[in-house]
């Protein structure tokens, strides 16, 4: 019998919630242990948000070098990409990051750092390695990993998943991204704008299927601009080896015409890390896919154990992981009772243009039968995304008629990542669309048209 080493508060995974967990809680003065399995700083860090993005910058730069010329400056020669100082340059970002993070929870007073899996023994304790822990509060942040489905033929193959994409640094020939939404689509247009051929395989009708049917068509036109291949209603995926390529059959019959890659990557959704964390010795419920169940203050089934981040499946995104520790931490230090029911959905789909959504979408919408508004603008009549020689895309905002309450946005555009935030803030501050509309925003902005968009709503019919 090993005596467990107590603490006040164990939180397992230093993701998106734990760390920042960790540091407020130490600095109450509570004793606190940190378990990493792998990678300081999880998904987000290492193998999801900060290393694509540097990968969309060299991209974005690859594609301005191209189009140059249009704007009347000339670059000699070929544009290609150097994957080697491409990767050397991800992974410096992402390491600082990193470093930054384990540094940080290693000087923490207060806090030890365990590396190892954790898995529990009980509801109040866990075993990392040879040592047992032990603690009446326990914090969960283990977040996810790629879902490799048991699609035909995936066993026979060499595939990529988000993570070790980023290990790649040789540039594919042929990369076919078997998925059609917001990490496919990200390393896709990238790929593309490295110099690979790259086709997209999408099981359903369309790419970004959460998002409105204009969307998904304005997201298609822009990647096929490109020139990404995209094959749709792909119903029945089938992998196999053909010499050093991979063949990849959509047709349910023997397809005709498979899409031969070099290189596969499958980005066909995630599922949380809760499997191997021993969920049953605690008595931890969670839903059939694997999400641990949590109430509106992100408690589990079980008292003393709390769930933060994707694997509480309430979000998917970092700033839902960061939200969901200042749930905790407001309502566990602050008195403060903050509820998951309060966050408005947001996010963003790093292609280029960005794709930036807030609140409910124009499907969403219709379907909840309120009496409606909306706006729309093409980028083409947004001066600055002209100015930029960026007008792809467009505005959409939907509004309460009734009570003037915005109740979601979408914006396909250049900046729209950014811009997006003052209908974010106005959405949080309950107050109603006309805020914006009166509102001066700078010139030459792509902000400056949204008062403008809500200037000019019309019914949803
Ligand atoms: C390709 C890609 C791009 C993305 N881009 C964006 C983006 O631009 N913006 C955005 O908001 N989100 C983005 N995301 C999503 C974002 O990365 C995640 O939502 C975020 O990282 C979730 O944080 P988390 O703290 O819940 O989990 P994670 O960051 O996954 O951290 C969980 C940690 O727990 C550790 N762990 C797991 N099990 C155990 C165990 N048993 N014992 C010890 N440690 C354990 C893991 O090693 C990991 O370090 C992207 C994701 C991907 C895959």
């Amino acid at each position: 019998m090993t005596t467990p080493t107590h603490f006040d508060a164990i939180i397992v995974g230093a993701g998106q919630a734990g760390p920042s967990l960790a540091g407020r809680l130490a600095t109450a003065g509570r004793k606190v242990a940190i378990i990493e399995r792998k990678l300081f700083g999880g998904t987000c860090v290492n193998t999801g948000c900060i290393p694509t993005k540097t990968l969309v910058a060299s991209a974005y730069v690859a594609h301005k070098a191209r189009t140059a010329k249009s704007y009347g400056i000339n670059v000699a020669g070929p544009v290609t990409a150097d994957m080697k100082a491409l990767k050397a340059r991800k992974d410096s970002v992402l390491l600082k990051s990193r470093n930054g993070i384990e540094s940080w929870l290693r000087g923490m007073q207060n806090c030890t750092v365990y590396t190892g899996h954790a898995r529990f023994e009980s509801p109040t304790e866990l075993r990392v390695g040879d040592s047992l822990l032990s603690a009446p509060q326990i914090f969960l942040n283990v977040g996810g990993r790629a879902n490799v489905p048991d699609m035909p033929g995936v066993k026979d193959i060499p595939f990529l998943t988000n993570s070790t994409m980023l290990d790649l640094d040789t540039l594919p020939r042929h990369l076919i991204v078997v998925g059609g939404s917001y990490v496919g689509i990200e390393f896709a247009q990238a790929f593309r704008r490295f110099g690979s051929e790259v086709t997209i395989v999408e099981m359903g009708p369309r790419l970004v299927q959460r998002e409105d049917e204009d969307v998904s068509a304005s997201v298609k036109e822009i990647l096929e601009k490109e020139g990404i291949a995209i094959r749709l209603s792909a119903e029945c995926i089938r992998l196999e080896r053909q010499g050093n390529d991979i063949a990849v059959q959509v047709t349910c019959s023997d397809d005709p015409n498979p899409s031969i890659g070099s290189h596969v990557l499958l980005a066909v959704g995630r599922v949380p890390n809760t499997d191997d964390l021993g969920l049953d010795k605690a008595g931890v419920a969670v839903d059939k896919h694997g999400y641990i169940e949590v109430d509106d203050q992100l408690r589990s089934s079980v008292p003393g154990i709390w769930a933060m981040g994707d694997c509480n499946g309430k979000g998917a995104f970092t700033h839902t992981a960061y939200n969901d520790f200042e749930i905790v931490a407001a309502n566990l230090l602050d008195n403060d009772p903050r509820r998951v029911s309060d966050r408005i959905p947001t996010y963003a789909l790093y292609m280029d243009p960005p794709l930036a959504c807030v609140g409910m979408n124009e499907r969403e919408v219709r379907k909840s039968g309120r009496p409606a508004l909306i706006g729309t603008r093409p980028m083409t009549k947004v001066g600055r995304a002209v100015e930029k020689g960026e007008s792809d895309g467009f505005m959409k905002v939907l509004v309460d008629a009734e009570s003037k309450q915005i109740l979601g946005a979408s914006i396909l555009g250049t900046s729209g990542d950014e811009a997006i935030h003052c209908i974010i803030d106005v959405m949080y501050a309950r107050a109603p669309y006309t805020t914006i509309q009166r509102a001066v925003h700078i010139h030459p902005t792509v902000s400056e048209l949204i008062p403008t968009v809500f200037g000019d709503l019309k019914p949803l019919t």
